[in-house]
């Protein structure tokens, strides 16, 4: 693992997010805290992470480092290749009528792992609406269209793509996305 600050150009990795509504609208979510990401905005990391003190056990502190950090796991995480992220894809299928999968942009310090990077500043460069299909849509009624035209917002390339019952890392193939369209 190295740490390679300022990168001059942003490197790119693939992302999974959820599709989250505000105010009627459709934004990008992260799977796992519960961020979103603001139209025309990089994403900038923060670390989650609590210390634990022997000397105040019962609380736990801020981390106080700036994100991401080599001993840490903290940073904008993106993968190398976009069938890394396929097992989180599998936990929305039936769950949500839609995820975005798509490529990222990452700058500032970004740490190389082994599977992707984690970065300091983030923000999408290509997405893909996955659209899972009417028989999880009641929790969520915006169709399609209408999540491709808010995520439009981001500025960037928003295609929709519905999923259905083949084999994930062939649909992938098939849809053209494939790990040698990452450069890292
Ligand atoms: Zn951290």
């Amino acid at each position: 693992m190295t740490v390679a600050p300022d990168y001059l150009e942003p490197v790119e990795g693939w992302r999974l997010w959820k599709v989250v509504e505000q105010d009627r609208r459709s934004f990008l979510g992260s799977l796992f805290y519960g961020g979103t990401w603001n139209y025309l905005v990089p994403l900038s990391a923060a670390c989650e992470h609590r210390r634990f003190s022997l000397r105040t056990p019962w609380r736990r502190r801020p981390s106080g480092h700036p994100a991401p950090e080599e001993g840490c796991t903290c940073g904008i995480h993106a993968a190398f290749d976009p069938s890394d992220v396929l097992p989180y894809l599998d936990r929305f299928a039936g769950h949500r009528p839609y995820c975005a999968l798509g490529r990222v942009a990452l700058w500032g310090d970004v740490v190389e792992c082994q599977r992707g990077f984690r970065a300091q500043y983030a923000y999408p460069t290509r997405l893909y609406v996955l659209d899972f299909g009417q028989r999880s849509r009641s929790r969520f009624d915006l169709p399609p269209e209408t999540v491709v035209q808010d995520l439009d917002s981001y500025e960037v390339p928003v295609e929709a793509l519905a999923v259905g019952d083949d084999d994930l890392p062939e649909w992938l193939t098939g849809n053209g996305i494939r790990p040698d369209t990452v450069v890292p």
